[in-house]
């Protein structure tokens, strides 16, 4: 892309990598969020997750938190993670990114008992057709027979304190899921034996019930995403946003609305946007950006706070004239001090492409 028409100076920072999480029904996706989400929430701690438009955000602090001596902050300097609450492949494939996949990083969730399996396969697919970098969450390790939970450990604390039965039956299960990982065309090993994640799939056993290696599985998305992702991450943060929209929704009192996560610049409350539709591209003037209030202001009425503007990476609402022909799916871009037929054309462009990657699924 070219920067001959930006007049502003560029200022590069790093943004939060965003995950997704894929898997075969009824394998853990939900659980695991759900259980992340959790075991992030650190009461009335400054700069704990914080609840986005259909995303949460992790900052660098809390994984390291939870993460205990598997991650230093100071080998980091990503902010975070921010994880897309809608898990499934097909909210992966829908949602893209300037031509690539809108998440940079993803989970891939195997229950350990019932390995691979229809999903699994399509996953893995779109994984490796997408370059997406990924790890194997081996979910349900507590549903080993015998098996002694110890809440939220590190893998490797509570697989030393279980009896041989229990481990053995555990390895078995991890090995041959490690076997359906290479028939599938994927050198993949438990997460501690590989060297480079590059040519390797790390493989981290968890439960999302116990809570059980979800440090581990945190500390290998922060260090996947921190030496293969960190270039990517370098953006103009306070260059006109760019996003993808996630869903188009009626909200009382706000008409239609758009669920957008941004992965690039910022959005103001004021500004002209351009927004994928079913016709023709939606030129639009943003209304209100809204993001969930916290938990415990929320009232009934009032779930959103306005906020004047939001950069990237996280999930806002976008309340607007003219939406009802937005798509899930489409791209977003600020129009900022960029010619409107420009912005246009470059949102009919990656709408195309978007179109013939879902054709090409079928
Ligand atoms: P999804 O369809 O992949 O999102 O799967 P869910 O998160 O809805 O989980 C499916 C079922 O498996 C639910 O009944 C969960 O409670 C259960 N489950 C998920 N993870 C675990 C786990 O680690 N251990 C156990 N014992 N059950 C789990």
């Amino acid at each position: 892309m070219s920067d001959t028409d930006s007049h502003e100076t560029e200022t590069p920072s790093l943004r939060t990598p965003i995950v997704a999480v894929l898997g075969h029904v009824d394998h853990g996706k939900t659980s695991l969020l759900d259980k992340i989400r959790g075991s992030t929430v650190i009461e009335g701690e400054a700069g704990a997750i914080t609840q986005h438009i259909g995303a949460t955000a992790v900052p660098l602090d809390i994984v390291s938190k939870v993460a205990g001596k598997l991650v230093s902050p100071d080998d980091f300097d990503l902010p975070g993670l921010l994880f897309i609450d809608t898990p499934g492949h097909h909210s992966f494939t829908t949602l893209r990114s300037r031509g690539g996949a809108l998440a940079d990083i993803a989970i891939l969730v195997v229950d350990v008992n019932d390995g691979f399996q229809p999903q699994t396969e399509e996953a893995i697919n779109i994984l490796a057709q997408s370059q997406t970098p990924f790890v194997v969450a081996a979910n349900k390790i507590d549903t080993t027979p015998g098996w002694n939970p110890n809440p939220d450990s590190p893998i490797k604390a509570t697989y030393d304190a279980q009896s041989d039965r229990a481990r053995s039956m555990l390895d078995q299960n991890l090995y041959e899921l490690i076997g359906e990982l290479s028939d599938a065309g994927f050198s993949a090993d438990l997460y501690w034996r590989v060297q480079n994640f590059q040519n390797n799939i790390g493989v981290v056993p968890v439960s999302a019930e116990t809570g059980e290696g979800v440090p581990d599985l945190l500390t290998v998305l922060m260090g996947l995403a921190q030496r293969y992702m960190r270039e990517d991450m370098e953006i103009d943060v306070t260059g006109p946003g760019a996003g993808t929209v996630l869903e188009v929704k009626e909200e009382k009192g706000f008409g239609t609305t758009l669920d957008v996560v941004l992965y690039d610049g910022t959005v103001g409350a004021d500004e002209t946007i351009v927004v994928g539709g079913k016709n023709a591209p939606i030129v639009t003037d943003v209304r209100a950006l809204l993001k969930p209030r916290p938990l415990a202001e929320i009232r009934t009425e009032d779930r959103f706070e306005k906020v004047d503007s939001i950069g990237a990476a996280a999930g806002v609402k976008i309340a607007a004239p003219d939406l009802d022909d937005a798509m899930a799916g489409a791209p977003v871009r600020v129009v900022r001090d960029r010619e409107i037929d420009d912005v246009i054309e470059e949102v009919e462009a990656e709408l195309a492409e978007v179109e013939v990657s879902t054709a090409e699924e079928g």
